[in-house]
């Protein structure tokens, strides 16, 4: 049964190497030493896909003009999910590329029909987060999509001419004409920035979550049309696995008693993360007999993506789980306190940030 990729959904993916196959995604772990992938998501295949990646780390090495883009779209209020994306712009920054975010106010006001004040508030808020988490403000440009001049508006237009609804519905299945004029406009918040007007022709790389992987497509597609008239080039990503919820399903802003959200106080934080389902057994005798099963664990799963970066540490955690040597409980705690320490750093890099934030991205006055 082929996998349908929904980017405006919830769906939870199993099985990551089908996807692989599937849409030619190509594996990012032979690139991990040849191009010295320094990050953990990297070495424990958290970002596990690609497509062109190698083409912007030469130009990143050669000092060519790159960028990373990606967008937020502000319903709900960012949680480890979302900064698994903030992690991967702060990281590509470190190693010197320009970076590039959108708040996608007008796909949110059309695709989830939000009230406008609620979508600025929220945009800001999101831009505030990502500069908390770590990426520098002053090397780094913020956007909000209706906020953006009239050649961006007309490459939406432009695209239009080219792309037909049976394409629309091939990638996304269902479409609806606010879902067309969402991924339009996502097309063109990723290929904008070759344009001279926005600062001249640049390597583009977008690095998302696996669910956003049909607007890659199109817009892949839609470059390929537009290479002669307007210089456009296919733009590269990498792709990250799904940081499922604390139920195991997907992580999402729609069930927030499922997600850690960065602004949640620390209690409901740690009460969410009690309550998380574990990969333990029945009972405390047969997990000390048999050993728990990490692999299907959202603690341990937080561990990896976020709460542990030292790879011994993780790898000493594993054993220890799969050993029978802890339990869940103690397991927990163990997670609450690293949790903790990661939120209380968090919330006071907020705090200094979110009243300044408007000093690097223009509200939108309507
Ligand atoms: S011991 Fe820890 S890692 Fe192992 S299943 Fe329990 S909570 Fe998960």
């Amino acid at each position: 049964m082929s996998i349908t990729l929904d980017p405006w959904g919830y769906a939870a993916i199993e099985d990551y190497e089908k996807l692989l196959e599937e849409f030619g995604i190509k594996p990012v772990k032979d690139m991990i030493s040849l191009y010295s992938l320094d990050h953990h998501f990297f070495a424990r295949n958290v970002i596990f896909g690609h497509r062109d990646f190698d083409t912007w780390l030469e130009k990143l090495k050669a000092k060519d003009n790159v960028a990373v883009l990606t967008g937020f779209m502000p319903s709900g209020s960012p949680h480890l999910g979302t900064a698994m994306v903030y992690e991967e712009l702060k990281y590509f920054q470190q190693k010197g590329a320009y970076v590039k975010i959108a708040i996608a106010d007008a796909e949110a006001y059309a695709v989830r029909r939000e009230d406008r004040g609620d979508l600025i508030k929220r945009g800001v808020e999101f831009i505030a987060h990502a500069i908390a988490w770590g990426v520098n403000p002053e090397k780094a440009e913020f956007y909000f999509q209706t906020n953006m001049t009239s050649s961006y508006y007309r490459l939406i237009q432009m695209f239009s001419r080219k792309v037909t609804e049976a394409e629309m519905r091939a990638i996304y299945g269902d479409v609806s004409p606010a879902k067309i004029m969402a991924a339009l406009t996502q097309a063109a918040d990723i290929l904008h920035l070759q344009l001279e007007e926005y600062g001249g022709f640049k390597y583009v790389l977008v690095p998302v979550g696996i669910d956003q992987d049909p607007h890659l497509r199109l817009t892949r597609d839609i470059a390929d049309r537009f290479e002669n008239e307007l210089g456009l080039k296919r733009p590269s990503s990498i792709y990250h696995k799904l940081l499922r919820g604390l139920d195991g399903n997907k992580m999402s802003k729609s069930r927030p008693e499922y997600a850690i959200h960065l602004d949640d106080p620390i209690e409901l934080a740690e009460k969410k993360l009690m309550n998380a389902l574990t990969g333990g057994r029945a009972t405390a005798e047969e997990q000390r007999k048999l050993g728990g099963e990490p692999l299907k664990c959202m603690i341990f799963e937080l561990y990896m993506y976020h709460l542990v970066r030292d790879d011994n540490e993780l790898r000493d955690i594993y054993s220890e789980c799969v050993n029978g040597k802890i339990l869940c409980g103690e397991c927990k705690r163990r997670a609450i306190s690293k949790l903790r320490e990661l939120m209380i750093t968090h919330s006071e890099n907020y705090n200094e940030v979110i009243n300044q934030v408007e000093k690097y991205v223009k509200k939108p006055s309507f």
